[in-house]
């Protein structure tokens, strides 16, 4: 049976909606209404540290200027709310476990120190990533080095720990991006990455996976920056039992410099005379703390319509002449 289309636009609050993130939701927004499927907004806040007051009214405010429109909402929130990882943080630690208990995950009691000692020893042997993987994980203190017993008082005890995903020694993960085409990642160059934080959130990782699942997301379009986590996505679909319904992946390219050089930035927005946010946004500067306004396309006088056609063309076009789109 063919499944209903349903794509999410997942923003972290973390600060202002940039133009590379409202294209990225554009074109979710373009694939739900030409395949007549849904779309979702997804506010991934798991990272309490990098959270910015106010960042999730804008995108908010932002998708609603460019008139992108979101489908659904959770029950108690209506139908134009967002989701917030937030208010969903019991589910994760569930499938945390589940992994655990099918030996694809464990605990790891390492601390700072222990950690930062390791990276000095893999510095030190030139070797940059992965780090905590197949072999360093044999010389860390976890549940896969340590004695059951000791592990059962150290959860006890309430000591510190994260839990990891056990990335097997030798395999090739691959999967076929919607642009890319094959991606083939061999399994020795991914890290062990956390999934659950010793402050009882989960990682980007893991509350993007379960909830890419349970809201029945049938296209992961984003940006390209997530390309290297998309391996350590499929393993985690493997290991959940969820690779039938896994989502098909289209990792867009990114928005760049002119000069082709890295990601387009406010920097280099401001030095060529063009906002790089659709609205004004009041933040701080990041060193001084002091209050800083930053233009945007609305209050430069750009109509939304203008925008959006200007955005759906960089990095497309429909292969004719047509130059002007609704
Ligand atoms: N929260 C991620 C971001 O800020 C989402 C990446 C994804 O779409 O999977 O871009």
């Amino acid at each position: 049976m063919e499944r209903e289309v349903r794509v999410r636009f997942a923003p972290s609050p973390t600060g202002p909606l940039h133009i590379g993130g409202v294209r990225t939701a554009l074109y979710n927004y373009l694939l739900a209404r030409k395949l007549g499927g849904k779309m979702l907004l997804r506010i991934e806040d798991t990272d309490q540290n990098r959270f910015v007051p106010g960042a999730e009214q804008y995108i908010m405010d932002s998708l609603r200027w460019c008139g992108i429109e979101i489908d659904e909402g959770p029950e108690q929130g209506g139908p134009h709310a967002p989701y917030r990882q937030s208010e969903r943080k019991p589910m994760y630690m569930q499938y945390a476990m589940q992994l655990i208990e099918a030996g694809h995950a464990y605990y790891a009691f390492d601390t700072p120190e222990e950690l930062d000692a390791m990276r000095a020893r893999l510095t030190a042997a030139k070797v940059t990533s992965p780090q905590y993987n197949s072999i360093t994980r044999t010389q860390m203190r976890n549940s896969l080095t340590l004695p059951e017993e000791e592990v059962k008082q150290l959860l006890e005890s309430g000591a510190p720990y994260v839990i990891r995903l056990k990335v097997p020694r030798k395999e090739e993960v691959r999967f076929n991006d919607l642009i890319r085409g094959w991606v083939v990642v061999h399994s020795s160059s991914i890290d062990d990455k956390v999934l659950m934080k010793s402050d009882g959130m989960p990682t980007y990782h893991l509350a993007n996976i379960v909830d890419d699942h349970l809201m029945e997301i049938t296209h992961v379009i984003r940006g390209e920056e997530w390309l290297p986590s998309a391996p350590l996505h499929v393993l985690l679909y493997r290991y959940l039992g969820w690779e039938s319904t896994m989502p098909q992946f289209a990792h867009l390219p990114l928005l760049l410099k002119p000069d082709g050089t890295g990601k387009l930035s406010k920097r280099d927005g401001d030095r060529l005379g063009f906002p790089v946010f659709p609205l004004e946004w009041h933040g701080k500067d990041a060193e001084t703390g002091e209050p800083t306004v930053s233009s945007g396309y609305r209050e430069s006088g750009y109509l939304p319509e203008a925008f959006i056609n200007f955005l759906a063309f960089l990095g497309w076009n429909p292969g004719t002449t047509q130059e002007i789109f609704s």
